[in-house]
This record gives C-alpha cells, sequence and structure tokens, in this order.
C-alpha cells in the first residue's frame, strides 16, 4: 500500500540521515489527494517543506517529477514530489507495482537533495548541478526497493501483513537482470551515437548521417542491423531541448554508474548506517553544485567511480571481492 511505502521511505531517511519527516494538515493543498510534509533535523531544524501528488486526474501531466519551489538558505526549501501511480480504487487501498515503489523513492531521492542542501548560492544549491551528476541522489534511493531489510519496513501485504515471500524476492531479483546485457548495450550505443554526432561527426567527410549512425549502432548490436535500419532518425535525445538534452544521453547511464558504486558502501557498511548516511548526506546532498561533482564523489568514495560495481549489480560480473556470484 502507498501509504505504508511512503512510511517505510520516511523510516529508512530518519536511520539514515537523522531527519524526520512529519505530515502536516494545515496548508492549503491545490486537491484533495495532495499531502504537505515537513522535513525536521535531529536539532529540531526545520529544514523545509513539500507536497506529494502521487496520483492521475484528468488535467495532471503525465509521469513523475519533482520541483523545486524556493531554493537556498537560510530560508527553508519548498518543493513538491509528483507522480501517476496506482490510485486508491473504491474499498481497496492504493496497492503500488515494484516499479511505482521505485519511482516514490527515485522522486525523494531528488527532493532530500533539495531539501537538505546547504548551498547559500540558489544557483548552485540542490539539484542545480550538472546534467550527469543529478540523477545520483535519486537513482541511489532505488536500492533500498531491492534490499531485504529495507522493504521489510514496508513491502507487505496490505491484508495479512505478511512479507514478500523469499521464492517471489530471488524471482525479482533475477527478472531486474534479464536480459541485461542486451539493456546496457542498447545503452551504450545510443550514449556513444549521441556524444560522437556532436563531437565528431562531419557530413563532408563522414557522409549520410543515418548510415553513420547505423555503423555505430552496429558495434552495440548482437545481430546485423538491416540496410535500411534508421533508429537515429526518431532519436528525440539528440537534441537540445528546454530539458537540456544534447550530448547528454550518456548521463542516464554515467549516474547509474555512480550509484550502483555509491551504493556499495552502504552495502558493506549497512544499508541503515547513519554513519555512511551522515557522510553521504554531508559530503554529496549537501553540497549542490558548490564544488566539481568529481570531487565531492571522490570524497565520499575515497577514490574515483568504480565502473565494476554497475556490472556486478546488472549480474555481468562476479564480486570479486565478496566471490558474491549475483543472482543470475
Ligand atoms: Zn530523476
Amino acid at each position: 500500500p502507498a501509504d505504508r511505502v511512503v512510511a517505510g521511505m520516511f523510516d529508512i531517511v530518519e536511520r539514515l540521515y537523522g531527519i524526520r519527516v512529519v505530515q502536516r494538515t494545515g496548508p492549503p493543498v491545490w486537491h484533495p489527494d495532495v499531502k504537505v510534509y515537513e522535513v525536521i533535523d535531529r536539532d529540531g531544524v526545520r529544514l523545509g517543506s513539500f507536497y506529494a501528488d502521487w496520483f492521475p486526474r484528468e488535467t495532471k501531466r503525465g509521469g513523475a517529477w519533482m520541483d523545486a519551489f524556493i531554493t537556498g538558505e537560510p530560508i527553508p526549501n519548498s518543493g513538491a514530489i509528483c507522480g501517476n501511480l496506482t490510485p486508491p480504487l473504491g474499498t481497496l487501498p492504493a496497492l503500488l507495482t515494484h516499479r511505482e515503489v521505485e519511482t516514490i523513492f527515485h522522486e525523494f531521492g531528488h527532493l532530500l537533495h533539495h531539501t537538505l542542501s546547504r548551498v547559500g548560492v540558489k544557483s548552485l544549491a540542490g539539484t542545480n548541478v550538472a546534467w550527469d551528476f543529478v540523477e545520483l541522489p535519486s537513482q541511489i534511493m532505488e536500492n533500498w526497493c531491492w534490499e531485504r531489510d529495507a522493504l521489510d519496513l514496508f513491502a507487505r501485504h496490505w491484508e495479512t501483513q505478511s512479507a514478500i515471500p523469499e521464492d517471489l524476492f530471488l524471482k525479482m531479483r533475477r527478472a531486474r537482470n534479464f536480459r541485461s546485457a542486451n539493456t546496457q548495450m542498447r545503452q551504450l550505443g545510443f550514449a556513444i551515437t549521441d556524444l560522437l554526432l556532436h563531437t565528431e561527426y562531419s557530413p563532408e567527410r563522414d557522409g549520410d548521417v543515418v548510415d553513420y549512425s547505423r555503423a555505430l549502432l552496429q558495434r552495440f548490436s548482437s545481430a546485423p542491423l538491416p540496410p535500411d535500419h534508421a533508429s537515429i532518425c526518431s532519436f528525440t535525445h539528440l537534441f537540445g531541448s528546454p530539458v537540456g538534452y544534447g550530448a547528454g544521453y550518456y548521463s542516464y547511464k554515467w549516474a547509474e554508474v555512480l550509484e550502483a558504486d555509491a551504493f556499495t558502501r552502504f552495502r558493506k557498511e549497512g544499508i541503515f548506517s547513519p554513519a555512511v548516511g551522515g557522510e553521504f548526506r554531508d559530503k554529496i546532498l549537501s553540497q549542490g553544485d558548490s564544488r566539481d561533482p568529481a570531487e565531492l564523489y571522490r570524497d565520499f568514495m575515497g577514490r574515483d567511480p568504480d565502473p565494476d560495481a554497475l556490472l556486478i549489480r546488472s549480474g555481468l560480473l562476479t564480486n570479486p571481492v565478496e566471490n558474491e556470484a549475483v543472482v543470475v
């Protein structure tokens, strides 16, 4: 049930970051579905407030997103997290799919990046960071949706309260990596094509752009592409737009590299560890764009990102340290 998921998520961030998230009923809202929360630090300081608007409506935009309303210090932050999740139906509460649970965690990760920011310059605060860094705080949150101990806090049958059966949990883990090599190659193909079209491609030298792109994508495809293969023609991410694409497609994969690697610290030192959580909060979440993201990352991990963590999580590499054969 959605309410239970949200409560479990707040419990997790309280353990990790020492913050309490408390619902408030006083402030006005734009729809009865919308809830208002305050984020309060361990010393009682009010860090900010946010609206959560999770269910679809006739006039509502599709998808899921986080918005910043008020940014920066010293005033508390304000923002919103929104989605179009499975709504309550008759006497049934809102019963979410696993992917929808990940969506809630993801958007809340962006909101924490915004709310826990301690950067005085608004344009450098919170989520105003490099395109290929902004999904680290959000995507890392999804990892808690795949950990038994975290799931058991909130992923329970809405009538019997029983936890997810172990065999079902293992099936979910296996399904997560179904064809992950194909997915990865596809993403890498798009990312490389996007980068090379913006940085290397020359019509005089390289000829037709569709042929050029097909040859690039062929390197990432396990089967021969047909001669009229022209998927590049519908690859709208190539172009700069108000939401900022244009040589930026690689950032999806790069964010996965960062969050899979950063999460290994939580896995090693405890997924509810306040020590690791405190460091993640101080060194990443609170820093906005006040320093080079590579520096922030090194500050937290003590080294550069290691792409192996993502390969291990995707079942494409065995963990040499723990010899942990990831479920395949
Ligand atoms: Zn995101």
